[in-house]
């Protein structure tokens, strides 16, 4: 999200005003002196800089450095995280919009959702202006912009260049979004917004791989803090990577044996449903009198979570050992990946890359899997509006 290349003059202020807010942000607390040392700016550039900021409201002075060094003491800054509200939605879910105000800490402060009613195309659109529309009458201060989490492959200027679920293709969601609201608007793949979520949020490093599992299967990737996108757009677009060795149930893209067919919430809840109904068939056949055991009909749930989570391992395990990632994150339903299902994910990674380059790798569940979109959506609007993330 930072610009890597040369800073020209003219970026330069925009540039240093930046990296103080970064700065502000990651550490919560400083003061103008902190500020100058951490940064390499002078200190008549930081304070120049802090009037401006204080002025826009973004920072604010809170109380004093406490302690006994003789002298004055120093005035401690922060960000003011509520002076500015940032809007986000969450159009992941497959039937309902959600939205929320949150503050600049990604604190979720208020929120909304649409009923899509089996809506797609121009009617779904409708429903995401309808929502954002009703999101910025419940704001209570400046809003500084719009993140919204997209299904399917959205390209650098917002456009959902495809999302089947959703009926968009090349679809100017950041434009019309933008047109009807008057506010700015970022538009990103939710599983991206979501992996900006941990990056800013969580306590991760700076390679995260989140995987996105709903109605699909997806991931965004972070690698040094930076969102890779790939060359059309769709990198972390997992779930049509075939993960059975031969054969493999169909899929609805046309191949058999793709990760989704494993791994999507429908997926999972059929193949529940199916062992549910192999354990009562089978409780009805043995003696009326001597019932099947209870656990016999959690272990074979367990085998469902088990294969899935070792056939997502599999999809994963390349990914890990090229990119040499410290974390991959899980988010969807926890009542069905947090257990079994991870344990396998953990296990098969682990047996497939090379444990020596990989001992700290941890698989773990997403912190708030539910409003993990809606958070990194406004991460969407710091790095745009503040150049922070
Ligand atoms: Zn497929």
């Amino acid at each position: 999200l930072r610009p890597r290349g040369k800073v020209l003059p003219e970026y330069a202020r925009a540039h240093n005003r930046a990296l103080v807010l970064q700065t502000l942000y990651d550490a919560e607390r400083l003061s103008r002196a902190d500020l100058a040392r951490e940064t390499g700016l002078t200190r008549v550039t930081i304070s120049d800089l802090v009037a401006e900021l204080i002025s826009d409201g973004l920072v604010a002075v809170r109380g004093h450095r406490e302690g006994s060094r003789p002298g004055k003491p120093a005035v401690m800054l922060e960000i003011d995280a509520t002076a500015h509200q940032v809007i986000g939605l969450d159009l992941s879910e497959p039937d309902r919009f959600r939205g929320a105000i949150l503050d600049l800490h990604g604190v979720i402060l208020h929120t909304d959702q649409v009923p899509l009613n089996g809506s797609t195309g121009d009617d779904a659109l409708a429903k995401a202006v309808e929502l954002l529309d009703l999101l910025r009458q419940r704001t209570t201060r400046p809003v500084l912009g719009v993140g919204v989490g997209s299904p399917g492959i959205v390209d650098l200027a917002g456009i959902v260049l495809s999302a089947p679920n959703l009926r968009w293709t090349d679809l100017p969601l950041q434009q019309v979004l933008e047109y009807s609201s008057g506010l700015p608007v970022q538009v990103a793949n939710d599983a991206n917004t979501a992996a900006l979520a941990e990056h800013t949020f969580g306590d991760g490093f700076g390679d995260v791989m989140l995987v996105k599992i709903g109605r699909g299967v997806g991931a965004g990737l972070l690698i040094d803090g930076v969102p890779l996108f790939g060359s059309r757009f769709a990198a972390g677009e997992i779930g049509h990577v075939v993960v059975d060795a031969e054969g493999g149930a169909p899929c609805a893209c046309g191949k058999s044996g793709c990760l989704e067919t494993w791994m999507s919430v429908p997926s999972l809840r059929a193949a529940l449903a199916e062992a549910d109904a192999a354990f009562a068939e089978a409780a009805a056949e043995a003696d009326a009198e001597a019932d099947a055991a209870p656990s016999d009909r959690d272990r074979r749930r367990v085998a469902v979570l088990r294969a899935a989570g070792e056939h997502l391992g599999i999809a994963l395990a390349p990914v890990v050992g090229a990119l040499n990632l410290s974390e991959v994150v899980l988010s969807g339903p926890s009542e069905l990946l947090d257990g079994p299902l991870l344990d396998a994910v953990i296990r098969t990674v682990r047996a497939r890359t090379m444990a020596e380059f990989h001992g700290e790798l941890t698989v773990r569940m997403a912190t708030n899997p539910d409003d993990v979109v809606l958070r990194g959506a406004s991460v969407l609007v710091l790095a745009d509006q503040l150049g922070v993330s």
